[in-house]
C-alpha cells in the first residue's frame, strides 16, 4: 500500500499515482537526501580547481626561484 499525503488516504501499491489527486508518491525519500550532498562535493570540487591550481602555479614557480637564486 502507498500513502497519498495531499488527499490523506492510502491505495494500492501497484498504481503508478494516487487515483484521487494523481500525484505519484515517490518509492524511496533517502534519494533526495542524496542530490544535495553530491552537488556540495560538486561544488567543493570546483572551489579546489579554482583556489588550488593558482596555489600549484605559484609553488611551482617559486620553487623555481628558490633554484635559480641557489644555482
Ligand atoms: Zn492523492
Amino acid at each position: 500500500m502507498r500513502y497519498c499525503k495531499n488527499c490523506r488516504i492510502l491505495y494500492s501499491s501497484q498504481a503508478a499515482a494516487c487515483p484521487k489527486c494523481g500525484v505519484a508518491e515517490p518509492p524511496k525519500k533517502d534519494n533526495e537526501g542524496e542530490e544535495p550532498v553530491s552537488g556540495k562535493a560538486v561544488r567543493r570540487d570546483w572551489l579546489f580547481l579554482i583556489i588550488g591550481t593558482p596555489l600549484f602555479i605559484l609553488f611551482v614557480y617559486l620553487i623555481v626561484l628558490l633554484i635559480k637564486s641557489i644555482g
